[in-house]
């Protein structure tokens, strides 16, 4: 799938809508989810123009991939998830319900998250 720059997250990122920021360096830029999940749910996404885990990890330069999963890092224990857990979620194309196409990382915490995937198949 061609990555189409209309996507919202590409107009947060050009600053054309609002984002409740968290954290940004080069590589990353983490906000929290306008409709959170858990007491405390951020999204992180790499600046460049990427749909999805699957293209990330195959186009993105090494240095942008390895910015990006430090920012996330950061961005947890900037926010204190470290001492408690956190988890983290890549929703990948059809069967995983992506919404928005361009790749975003989220991460949950706050709370006890439960079991990985409610239900059996
Ligand atoms: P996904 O299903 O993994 O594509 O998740 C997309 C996420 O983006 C959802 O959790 C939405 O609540 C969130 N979202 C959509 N628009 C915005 C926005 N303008 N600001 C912050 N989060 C958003």
């Amino acid at each position: 799938m061609a990555y189409d720059d209309t996507n919202v997250f590409a107009k947060i990122l050009r600053g054309e809508i609002p984002c409740n920021k968290v954290y940004e360096d080069d590589h990353a830029l983490a906000f929290h989810d306008i409709q959170p999940q858990a007491p405390t749910h951020v999204l992180v996404i790499p600046k460049g123009p990427y749909v999805s885990m699957d293209d990330f990890t195959r186009d993105a330069p090494a240095e942008a991939v390895a910015g990006f999963f430090k920012a996330i890092g950061t961005v947890a224990r900037q926010l204190g998830m470290d001492r408690t857990g956190y988890r983290i979620v890549a929703n990948t194309g059809e069967d995983a319900h992506q919404e928005v196409m361009h790749f975003h990382v989220h991460i949950f915490a706050g709370r006890k998250l439960g079991p990985m995937i409610r239900r059996a198949p």
